[in-house]
């Protein structure tokens, strides 16, 4: 007979559910004390426009890269120390590779060196990253959620969960007929599940952890400026810090080839973001990326944030500013939609910024150093944002509510940005449950 009795809950099957799921079984936990809730479908079943939800949650439509560095992609060594984030990082890429047709094909790109032009005017985050291949990803996805169906876990699919009662331990759902009882809960419903995060903070009340406002530009220009270190690194991550100011800048999200800088709109307002198609008929020989800034110590990041984004639209619009060109066109041919300002309205703008502004001016300045022919050739667009979700404070020991010992946040919905660190969070509660029971 198992020593393991407790009814474990997962709501949301994304890519720390199915991390968590996996360490559980692979060690005993009966599959029949595991049931996962998703509102989005099963791997057979999801559609590709289905991006976000069902079977390996945003993780299965994704590109794929598994990043291997705990400066990248949200929060794990603060929570357990570096060598043990590299070690949960190691098991899930271990668990692609596992579940991967060809496993061999996963191949691992890793620059080792600064290159020399850009000092001191830059530091360059280098990381090793994991490429296991756009196209594997369903194949993964259906061989991992059969050994997981094999070995017992239950799946409720296209089941939405609208409230939970930390006391009582109850779940309820979008058919109020419906109700799930929980001795331990792993919360982990990614970007998808962020207002429902929310909704549960406000309700409870829950203490978070103190957030940095990250908004900046973002930056245009043909490619061949930046093409030496588009050689050296393809999705080159430049950084500078000012820590005694509590600022921190990076190029974030770059773009080659076949660019394209596209609006978002968030909260009824423009902000900027970029993406590459892989067609050659794309092709327009731009990079984009954006240059983030993080300022910490701003009270109510969140707010500040947002009145700031209001202050940067003209005309329902975003703004672009450039000393020598015209906002560019998007892949389907129009002008990506912004109001082209002057210096004039640009002092504006840096007032808008409350003096912040000056550390992405000079960012820009350091770019025209180590990239001689940048000169005036470029263009940003202001502003792009990103909004960081309030982070629940947790027991940093198994990433449990502070006030809820028996509910762990996970992925997205505490702190990750990416796959890696998203499915090591669910390992890293997984084995804290397989431990304590
Ligand atoms: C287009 C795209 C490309 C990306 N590319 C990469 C990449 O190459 N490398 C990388 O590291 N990261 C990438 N990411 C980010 C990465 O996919 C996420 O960080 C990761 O999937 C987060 O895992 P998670 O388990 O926290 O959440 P998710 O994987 O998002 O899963 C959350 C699950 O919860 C379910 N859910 C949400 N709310 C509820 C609810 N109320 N009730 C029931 N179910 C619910 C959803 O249906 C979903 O299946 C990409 C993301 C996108 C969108």
């Amino acid at each position: 007979m198992s020593k393991y009795k407790k009814k474990i809950v997962i709501v949301g099957s994304g890519v720390a559910g199915i991390n968590a799921a996996l360490k559980l079984v692979d060690n005993g936990y009966p599959g029949n004390l595991i049931t996962m809730i998703d509102m989005g479908k099963d791997p057979y079943n999801r559609l590709p426009s289905e991006v976000m939800c069902g079977f390996a949650g945003a993780g299965a439509w994704s590109d794929g890269k598994l990043t291997y560095h705990t400066a990248i992609g949200g929060q794990l060594s603060k929570y357990c120390g570096e060598d043990k984030a590299m070690e949960l990082m190691d098991q899930v890429i271990t668990n692609f590779k596992r579940f991967h047709p060809k496993p061999e094909e996963v191949q691992c790109s890793n620059p080792v060196a600064e290159p020399d032009f850009i000092k001191p005017h830059f530091g360059l985050r280098l990381f090793p990253v994991w490429h296991v291949g756009t196209d594997y990803l369903l194949e993964i996805a259906k061989n991992w959620y059969s050994y997981l169906v094999d070995n017992g876990v239950e799946f409720v699919w296209e089941t939405k969960v609208t409230d939970i009662n930390f006391s009582k331990q109850i779940l309820r759902f979008n058919d109020p007929n419906m109700l799930c009882i929980y001795d331990e809960l792993i919360f982990g419903v990614g970007k998808s599940g962020i207002d429902f995060g929310k909704q549960l903070a406000e309700k409870y009340d829950l203490p978070t952890e103190p957030k940095s406002v990250q908004i900046g530009v973002r930056f245009e220009a043909p490619q061949h400026h930046f093409q030496k270190l588009i050689d050296v690194s393809y999705d080159f991550k430049l950084y500078r810090k000012f820590e005694d100011k509590g600022v921190s800048l990076r190029s974030f999200c770059t773009n080659n080839n076949a660019a394209y800088v596209a609006v978002e709109e968030t909260y009824g307002n423009y902000s900027y973001n970029g993406h590459a198609k892989k067609d050659e008929k794309y092709r327009n020989d731009m990079t984009n990326f954006g240059i983030i800034m993080e300022v910490n110590g701003i009270e109510d990041p969140f707010t500040w944030s947002r009145d700031l984004v209001k202050m940067l639209q003209i005309d329902n619009k975003g703004l672009y500013y450039s000393p020598s060109r015209t906002p560019s066109l998007t892949s389907e041919g129009g002008h990506v939609e912004a109001t082209q300002i002057n210096e004039v309205v640009m002092d504006e703008v840096r007032e808008a910024f409350e003096g912040y502004f000056k550390y992405i001016d000079s960012f820009i300045d350091g770019m025209k150093e180590i990239f001689p022919t940048l000169k005036d050739d470029w263009g940003m667009y202001i502003p792009e944002v990103k909004y960081l979700s309030p982070e629940p404070l947790v027991d940093y020991a198994n990433l449990a509510l502070t006030r809820y010992p028996n509910v762990h946040f996970v992925g997205d919905a505490l702190s990750a940005r990416g796959i890696t660190v998203s499915g090591a969070q669910g390992i890293y509660v997984a084995e804290d449950i397989l431990k304590s029971n």
